[in-house]
């Protein structure tokens, strides 16, 4: 007989802009997550349908803005197959807790290639060679080119795509010099390559390729006082993003014949027919072209599908913009230390009455290996649970607090302080202030190991209740009594107390969940002082 699995998806993902087949393989592969495909949509019909997807795929044509997210009310996950995200509002999507993904590593590979085609095709004017044939000039004496190997390469920006250049490049026997604040001096290079000041890249480079993203530091960092600096006659590249050479100054650098040639992928503003650098002999140039390959066009596709649907179906997240950065397996490998922080902040948040103002967290010992930002926003996220539910998770968690006034502070202690890992959370609120350590022993469990100075033991799950009492005799009679009558189970019952007759504070571990009568029979009991129910 053979076994029928029927399909039936629960999660639905747009895939917009003519996304590669090869990524909606891997969504349709998922059996749980329904593709729909539109190649090109009207805004007016996304607008329609976007309440129904749970994730959306784009490339660059489709503008993800706040008010498409207003409508999307199961968005969880934006994906964008390739690396900019200038269709995105990513401040949007965190304010509503929509994560936003791309996957940059597919184009390396492409968009090297073809910064190298834009070296080449500087150093040998193949581009102006061809238009002069195209019109029927045979010109060798006026195309006459220099070679790349043995000059000096300055390559800014050494990220994924600035180092597989250098790469191939000292493989063509050039010389590399590169600039990148950022990166290591000890990190390990490719041989030969010499990590140098910014300025001894200007001074040594006979041709510069920028590989930095757009940012206030990095545009126009190629303007006239740079270009000054440099060797006469350098021809520069940018493959990576309009505006980091600065068009105006390398317009009057390529004319003053300053710099020998340009060749640009990129503009500040694109599409672009109409930049006076057209008019330049020594200035080529392509529309955009760097990731346009048919590899890489599959393998951002694979990649932001495969990130998309691990997203919606494990949770997983790689790749996220708007996300603490996680190393692979890092969620899987510290989970005992994610869990014992939202197991604090659950139980900190439901015996703390009032207004919250603000959150102290201090991190010590191994708990500090782990990515902090990471779990303060776990924290946060699970102080704010009890009372926004579904209106918080992991990406708007930092977002939600500093709407609401709620300051978060965090500190860390690299060497562990009594235990080899220690978490604790300081809750103030307009009414009270309570703090809670934990940590986790080789057993892996999360263990509270310290309420509001007293010490004690206990692993916080299920029900319970906690109450703080004088240290008088009867109290704990008492309350046996009183969870007796209420056919309450005592499941466990964890104390601590300043010193004898002083006060004293308890945590009850219960088989049932108790109601508000029971807390309300507790406060009754001479002696108590507060009772709350804490559920974790
Ligand atoms: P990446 O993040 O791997 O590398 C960027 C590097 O720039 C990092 O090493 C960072 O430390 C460095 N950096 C940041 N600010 C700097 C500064 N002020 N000075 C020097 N270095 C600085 O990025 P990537 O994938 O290598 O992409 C590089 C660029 O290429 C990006 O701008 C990206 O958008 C662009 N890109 C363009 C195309 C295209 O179609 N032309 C395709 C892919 C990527």
């Amino acid at each position: 007989m053979r076994n029928i699995q029927l399909r039936m998806p629960n999660l639905k993902v747009l895939l917009l802009d003519g996304i590669d087949p090869a990524g909606i393989a891997i969504i349709n592969r998922s059996n749980s997550i329904e593709p729909i495909v539109h190649d090109k949509i009207s805004r007016e019909k996304l607008l329609s349908i976007i309440g129904e997807a749970d994730g959306i795929v784009v490339r660059s044509s489709t503008t993800v803005d706040r008010e498409l997210m207003q409508k999307a009310t199961r968005l969880k996950v934006i994906g964008r197959a390739g690396v900019g995200v200038d269709n995105v509002d990513i401040d949007a999507a965190t304010e509503h807790g929509i994560l936003v993904m791309n996957s940059p590593g597919g184009s390396t590979t492409t968009t090297a290639e073809h910064t190298i085609a834009m070296l080449f095709s500087l150093a040998r004017n193949i581009p102006q060679a061809y238009i002069a044939l195209k019109h029927r000039q045979w010109e060798r004496n006026k195309f006459k080119g220099v070679e790349l190997a043995g000059k000096t390469l300055g390559v800014i920006g050494l990220g994924r795509i600035g180092s597989e250049v250098a790469r191939k490049c000292q493989a063509m026997g050039m010389k590399v010099v590169a600039f990148d604040p950022y990166i290591n001096p000890d990190a390990h290079l490719s041989s030969g390559l010499e990590l140098v000041h910014i300025d001894d890249v200007f001074e040594q480079a006979d041709f510069i390729t920028v590989h930095v993203p757009l940012t206030d530091a990095t545009r126009n960092l190629i303007n006239k006082d740079t270009i000054a600096r440099m060797k006469d006659g350098v021809r520069l590249v940018n493959c990576a993003r309009g505006g980091i050479i600065g068009e105006r100054d390398l317009y009057d650098a390529v004319k003053s014949g300053k710099v020998a040639g340009a060749a640009f992928d990129v503009f500040e503003i694109e599409p672009n027919t109409e930049s006076p650098l057209f008019e330049l002999d020594n200035f080529i140039a392509t529309p955009h072209l760097g990731a346009s390959t048919v590899e890489a066009q599959r393998r951002v596709s694979e990649d932001i599908c495969r990130q998309v649907s691990e997203y919606l179906l494990k949770n997983t997240v790689d790749g996220a913009l708007n996300f603490p950065r996680l190393e692979a397996g890092a969620v899987e490998r510290y989970q005992h230390f994610v869990d014992l922080a939202a197991r604090l902040a659950t139980f900190v948040a439901q015996i703390c009455e009032g207004r919250m103002q603000t959150v102290s967290i201090r991190y010590s010992g191994e708990v500090c290996d782990v990515n902090l930002n990471y779990l303060t926003s776990v924290i946060v996220r699970s102080l704010l649970m009890p009372v926004l539910r579904e209106g918080v998770n992991l990406v708007n968690a930092m977002h939600v607090a500093k709407q609401r006034g709620i300051r978060v502070q965090e500190t860390r202690v690299p060497a562990p302080e009594n235990f080899t890992n220690l978490i604790v959370i300081e809750l103030k609120t307009d009414v009270e202030s309570h703090r809670v350590s934990g940590t986790v022993f080789t057993d892996k469990l999360p263990r509270i190991v310290n309420i509001d100075g007293y010490p004690l033991e206990v692993v916080p799950r299920g029900n319970m209740i906690f109450f703080t009492n004088n240290d008088k005799p009867g109290v704990i009679g008492a309350i046996g009594t009183v969870l007796g009558k209420c056919s309450v189970n005592i499941a466990g019952m964890h104390l601590g107390r300043e010193h004898e007759g002083g006060k004293a504070l308890a945590l009850l571990l219960v088989d049932n969940a108790v109601g508000k009568d029971v807390i309300e029979q507790f406060r009754q009991i001479p002696n108590i002082l507060s009772a709350k129910i804490v559920h974790v």
